[in-house]
């Protein structure tokens, strides 16, 4: 960004992951669990997304919890049975990297590497991610600026590594009716003034299953490039982020919506294979 706000919009250029690319004319569903649970959980948490429509996978093995107590993920002996169902199900795979340690066996399994909101500022893991030869999704800090953010991307690229795509997961505000505010004006400015393209978590950005939807449509509209979402069999029995979490049938009724709206933007979903 430099400081210098554009008023007409940057292109974005488009991230090579697995046989497509995100930040084209085609937009991009990522969806699965907030964590990975067991072989079974993911397998069919993964073939109902695919069968729905997302064309790619996301599933948290390292978790970043606010309570010490809160389940930690599978942690890397869940790499096994994740890189099994990769296998099967053949979707590119976003998975959370939460220390630089974790590279070398994240490696083998992930097509993206994830930084979370808790992450954003540190730049000793971001410095590493730009040595590394696949994509970073950077999320959003929820106490970021959008000027912050950017520059967190630069930390990225600056080492090495310009394949980027950023992820807006809603910020802390004042207000308490939902877990974070999901910030629409970043969809729009980052395509304006951004050449990353720009994914939507509205799970993460709104902490409500409720209104998930309805979110993930207005990013949908206001430029986004994907949606990154929290899918479980069971919801209300995940191990983490329940409460924003939709279930198989949320999950299609939301993708046939997208569907729907997507030709008015001149776009079209990104079918799995
Ligand atoms: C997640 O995607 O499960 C996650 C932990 O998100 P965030 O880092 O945005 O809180
Ligand atoms: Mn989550």
């Amino acid at each position: 960004m430099n400081g210098k706000e554009k008023g007409s919009s940057v292109k974005t250029v488009p991230v090579k992951v697995g046989p497509w690319t995100i930040g084209g004319e085609k937009f991009t569903i990522i969806a699965g669990p907030c964590s990975i649970e067991s072989y079974e959980h993911f397998l069919e948490t993964a073939q109902a997304v695919k069968q729905r429509g997302a064309a790619m996978l996301r599933g948290g093995l390292f978790k970043l919890r606010t309570h010490p107590d809160s389940f930690q993920g599978l942690e890397a002996e869940g790499l096994d049975l994740a890189k099994r169902v990769l296998q099967e199900v053949q979707l590119p795979f976003f998975s959370e990297v939460t220390d630089p340690r974790q590279i070398g066996d994240l490696m083998d399994v992930v097509d993206v590497f994830q930084v979370g909101s808790r992450n954003m500022y540190n730049y000793s893991l971001l410095k590493e991610l730009g040595q590394v030869s696949k994509p970073v999704l950077l999320k959003r800090s929820f106490s970021g600026t959008i000027k912050e953010w950017l520059l967190a991307a630069e930390y990225i690229a600056k080492a090495g590594n310009s394949q980027i795509i950023l992820c807006e997961r809603g910020i802390r505000t004042f207000e308490t009716a939902t877990r974070n505010t999901f910030d629409i004006n970043a969809i729009a400015f980052i395509k304006q003034n951004s050449p990353f393209p720009i994914l939507a978590d509205p799970s993460h950005g709104t902490g409500k299953r409720s209104l998930v939807t309805p979110v993930a449509l207005a990013a949908t509209a206001a430029g986004a490039d994907g949606l990154l979402l929290e899918v479980h069999p069971q919801p209300d029995q995940a191990l983490s982020d329940g409460y924003q979490t939709l279930n198989f049938d949320e999950f299609e009724n939301l993708v046939e919506k997208t569907k729907k709206l997507l030709p008015l933007l001149g776009r079209q979903l990104q079918e799995p294979l």
